[in-house]
């Protein structure tokens, strides 16, 4: 096994459930800080969770953090995107403007590629590290009291300092720890989704300008609707995604297979380019309708005895425009890891209330601009951005990117322990 920096042993024994981003990121955190990690998963292979879901982005504030995990931020650039840019164009065709990401090397690492690619490096870093994964274990139930929490897993009980529970946007812990069921609203928008082979298209004289010329990146802009294409790995793979409005029959996010017919029909009008992009789509290409639900934020990520903590999209899921999601939840990790370093195991409640107050405010900060930019592009007006191309990018804000969520804790931990003693905090 390979031998990697951690912290010396804390003697916090931690419990997470659900192993995508979140929990993977928390239990390699936990590790390099001392803490003794089992990862309960309920997928019975690591297939199960790497097979699904296409492009995804880590900006520098989520991306900045892989590079504390040796080897995984350059095994991840070999099947990165290879842009520093989005070209943006009006839905008819014509191009509006460039906007460069170039200048934000400085706040770290951007990292955007297939979502299960990205998720098996994190894995076998794991993996390398020597974690106790295990698959293949449904978690049924939380309990908690003074000294310890603990779960229930295909049906036995299984105990430690801290559960930190991990289990995505349909989390049963939720419940558990908000103690009443908080319904999911439609966000009145659902998302297309497709993936597959740049060969597909290489031929195509409209559209093969997307994968000839190395990676790309570009999105259509329209009344309600946004259009988003990428190639990565030097055009040998294509990706498109479109937001649209979603008649909101859902009661839980969830992926339904999509129709080619009906994306057609979503951009009947819009640019030949983006027309022909959905009809070279190969019939046997997974395409999927992701259906965005919008929770209000959660009036706590803890448990009452603050021994069971959310994270991930369990405790705060994101739109997609926001391009946070997983940024976010890899910070929630890093956060909660550093929070039981400081605190020690004596004092692991505490930890946890710290790490609730570092991080509720920013979380759901960043989960606004999600909603802020799909307005500034559904709703554009053309005139105006004709006249200032800029007010059609996204948007870079510096408090959100430029963050060190490790280096951040460790300076304000002890500030924020002393408000939550004082009571000047929710205890
Ligand atoms: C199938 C899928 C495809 C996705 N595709 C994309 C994409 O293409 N682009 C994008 O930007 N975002 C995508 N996302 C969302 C993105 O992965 C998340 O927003 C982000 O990474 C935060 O993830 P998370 O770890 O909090 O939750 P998740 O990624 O949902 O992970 C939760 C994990 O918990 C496990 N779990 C759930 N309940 C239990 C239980 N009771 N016991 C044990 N284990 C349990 C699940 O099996 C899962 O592995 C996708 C999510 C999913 C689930």
């Amino acid at each position: 096994m390979a031998h990697f920096p951690r912290r010396p042993p804390s003697g916090i024994k931690v419990i997470i459930v659900g192993a995508g981003f979140a929990g993977i990121a928390a239990a390699i955190e936990c590790d390099r800080k001392g803490h003794t990690v089992t990862l309960l998963e309920k997928a019975e292979s690591i297939e199960e969770i790497t097979r699904f879901g296409d492009i995804i982005s880590f900006d520098p504030n989520g991306a900045r953090l892989f590079e504390r995990w040796p080897g995984v931020i350059e095994a991840m650039y070999k099947v990165a995107r290879k842009t520093s840019w989005l070209d943006l164009y009006h839905w008819k065709g014509e191009f509006v403007t460039r906007q460069s990401f170039a200048h934000e090397k400085s706040w770290g690492p951007r990292v955007n590629g297939h979502r299960g690619e990205l998720y098996d490096i994190i894995y076998q870093h794991a993996r390398d590290r020597g974690l106790d994964i295990r698959l293949g274990q449904r978690v049924t139930d939380y309990f908690e009291d003074d000294d310890k929490a603990g779960v229930v897993v295909n049906g036995e009980k299984v105990a430690a300092d801290i559960v930190i529970a991990a289990e995505g946007v349909r989390s049963r812990g939720r419940k558990i720890v908000l103690g009443f069921d908080d319904k999911p609203k439609s966000s009145g928008y659902a998302v297309y989704r497709c993936w597959f082979s740049g060969d597909a298209i290489k031929d195509n004289a409209l559209i093969r300008h997307l994968v000839a010329n190395g990676d790309t990146h570009s999105g259509y802009i329209g009344p309600d609707l946004h259009f988003l294409v990428s190639s990565l790995k030097d055009g040998k793979e294509f990706n498109w995604v479109f937001t649209h409005v979603d008649d909101g029959n859902i009661e839980e996010s969830w992926q339904f297979p999509g129709k080619i017919e009906d994306c057609l029909r979503y951009v009947e009008g819009w640019a030949p380019v983006v027309q022909e992009i959905v009809r070279a789509t190969p019939k046997d290409a997974r395409l999927i309708d992701h259906k965005l639900v919008f929770r209000n934020p959660l009036p706590t990520f803890i448990s009452p005895k603050a021994r069971i903590v959310l994270i991930g999209d369990a405790a705060h899921p994101f739109l997609p425009t926001s391009i946070q999601g997983a940024s976010q939840s890899i910070e929630d990790g890093v956060v909660l890891a550093s929070c039981l370093e400081l605190a020690g195991k004596k004092n692991v409640p505490l930890a946890v209330r710290a790490h609730e107050k570092i991080r509720y405010e920013r979380v759901h900060k960043a989960q606004a601009t999600g909603v802020k930019t799909r307005e500034r592009w559904h709703k554009a007006n053309w005139d105006e951005i004709r006249k200032t191309p800029e007010a059609i990018h996204l948007a870079r804000e510096a408090w959100l990117l430029n963050f060190d969520a490790e280096k951040d804790c460790y300076e304000r931990y002890g500030e924020v322990v002393k408000g939550l003693e004082g009571g000047r905090a929710r205890l």
